[in-house]
């Protein structure tokens, strides 16, 4: 079959090994559904972050790009939205399917780009996947409400589309991020664009191949790339009506205040402290074994890694067979067969890792397994950390109060269950939190009191399936949490309501005189 458009990637032949890639491919805009070649002038240069081989260059879209991907999603708006419901859903389904037969592709792309392990890359594809399944349902999800207020009157309401939308990507699930947007903004009738991360764009890519195929119409999806600059213009520009935000809280609360500032709507995902509590009573094998999947599993660089495990009681004298838990984990390029833990992002994101580890050895903490350092011997040039123990931390310590988005897990010691939740609500963030017990009283007790947005209980990773939404806490959401992602808030997110009163009056019952008055 022919070659399809995507840089670097056919749906026959893309790279599922870290060797070199010969003659890199830059990565292009996506408008019109067309990929077109980006005439920037300023380039920024992707590298595998397993080998630091040169990837892609991803442009710094130009002022011209940019208007021009904000002018296809206005003219294909206005036909987008009189599309009929069914024939979104149709495409829906296609695009699902397309996914789906797409899958291993794109999770390598991601595997290429990000870093993460192959088989936890099928997982970021599957957790957008089943976000564009859910949305399949549209037709029951998107009814409104009548009311008959009286014999003659009755209220309804719509949920109409708002217009151009546009998404801001992170790095660490370039497809499930994109994913969170996409089918929800698009089958509720508008018009999106996204901007991938500038680290890790391909997956992005190939879903705009996918959207094309799936029959949506041009200018529905478009992409565009760049870092800071592309985000200033989606904040500025008046014809893009809402922004959905996945990221760190200095890019996000700057994106959320300004695009407020600018009359938009927004909805923002931050960063994230997430602890896991221990109590004596847990079943301990699965405890350890969730809590070293959940803190090492994508090298810790999820907004759900349980990065702090509180050890309550005398659980603290668990820490040495997590220590060992962790040590059998195999860290690895994402492509080796039997890796569990692919490298961080870049080597900025490793030294600042390193950075904190030696921060806390500086601060009085045990460091109980050290991965700096750490090299797998075929990949020597990547941006390794391998896992990592941090024992007796105290609340002051950097290690405790930074999102370190890397494989560490630090542990603090409390006496009492109280004590843990007084210690989880403290913690300015508020996107997960876990308890692992058998008790539950005391499970019950912590999901009531516990500050954070999303509970597991026995579940180190409690990300809402999509027919619930992502209902992350305190500074973990900018916005106090007003506008979450998908499920229902994300279908309120992408639309307007509208609410018309009608009366319907047989002539000679209407009234003879004007009415100043309020009805009473
Ligand atoms: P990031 O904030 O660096 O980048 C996210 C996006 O913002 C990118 O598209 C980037 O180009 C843009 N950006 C970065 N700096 C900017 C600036 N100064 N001005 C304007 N735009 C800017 O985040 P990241 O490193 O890609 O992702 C990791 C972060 O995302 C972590 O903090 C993680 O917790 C968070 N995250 C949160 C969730 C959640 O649902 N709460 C999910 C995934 C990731």
């Amino acid at each position: 079959p022919a070659a399809t458009t995507t840089a670097a990637s056919t749906a026959d032949s893309y790279p599922t090994t870290h060797e070199q890639i010969p003659e890199p491919q830059d990565t292009q805009n996506f408008l019109d559904n067309k990929f077109t070649a980006s005439q920037a002038t300023q380039w920024i240069d992707l590298y595998d972050p397993a080998t630091n081989n040169l990837v892609t260059r991803v442009p710094q879209s130009t002022d011209a790009e940019l208007k021009a991907a904000v002018d296809s999603a206005e003219k294909a708006f206005p036909a987008w939205r009189n599309t009929s419901l069914l024939a979104r859903q149709q495409i829906m389904f296609k695009f699902v399917a397309l996914i789906r037969e797409n899958w291993d592709r794109l999770a390598a792309s991601i595997t290429l780009e990000q870093g993460k392990t192959f088989a936890d890359a099928r997982g970021d594809v599957l957790r957008g996947l089943q976000v564009a399944e859910t949305s399949c349902g549209i037709t029951t999800q998107l009814t409104g409400e009548v009311l008959e207020v009286s014999k003659d009157m009755e209220t309804r309401s719509y949920k109409e589309p708002l217009g151009v939308t546009a998404a801001i990507c992170p790095f660490n699930f370039p497809a499930m991020i994109p994913l969170w947007s996409i089918p929800i903004a698009t089958v509720t009738g508008n018009t999106i664009i996204v901007k991938p991360s500038e680290r890790d764009p391909g997956a992005m890519m190939i879903l705009a191949e996918l959207c094309e195929k799936a029959g949506f119409p041009p200018g529905v999806v478009n992409v565009i790339h760049g870092s800071a600059k592309t985000v200033d213009f989606i904040l500025d520009e008046p014809r893009i009506k809402a922004i959905s935000f996945v990221g760190s809280n200095k890019a996000g609360e700057y994106i959320y205040s300004r695009a407020s500032a600018n009359g938009k709507r927004c909805q923002a995902n931050l960063g994230a402290k997430n602890h896991a509590a221990v109590l004596p009573d847990a079943a301990k094998n699965h405890a350890m074994n969730a809590i070293a999947g959940a803190a090492f599993g994508a090298a810790g660089q999820r907004c759900m890694a349980l990065s702090t495990v509180v050890l309550v009681g005398e659980t603290k004298d668990w820490v040495p067979e997590i220590a060992e838990m962790a040590k059998k984990l195999n860290v690895n390029g994402g492509f080796e067969k039997g890796a569990d833990l692919g490298p961080v992002i870049s080597p900025e994101a490793k030294k600042r890792i390193e950075d904190v580890i030696k921060s806390a050895e500086e601060e009085g903490a045990t460091i109980v397994l050290d991965g700096r350092g750490y090299k797998p011997e075929k990949y020597p040039n990547g941006n390794w950390v391998g896992p990592t123990l941090i024992a007796n931390v105290k609340p002051h310590m950097r290690c405790y109060r930074e999102e370190i988005f890397g494989p560490v897990l630090v542990c603090i010691n409390v006496p009492t269950i109280d004590d843990a939740i007084n210690l989880i609500n403290a913690n300015e963030y508020g996107n997960g939190v876990a308890i692992f017990t058998r008790s539950g009283a005391t499970a019950g007790r912590f999901q009531k009191e516990v500050e954070a947005g999303q509970v597991g209980i026995n579940v180190p990773i409690p990300v809402p399936l999509p027919m619930f939404s992502f209902t992350g806490n305190k500074r973990s959401i900018a916005g106090g949490g007003s506008n979450t992602f998908y499920g229902k808030p994300g279908i309120n997110f992408y639309t307007q309501t509208k609410t018309v009163t009608s009366l319907w009056r047989s002539e000679d019952a209407l009234a003879t005189k004007a009415s100043v008055n309020m009805p009473t």
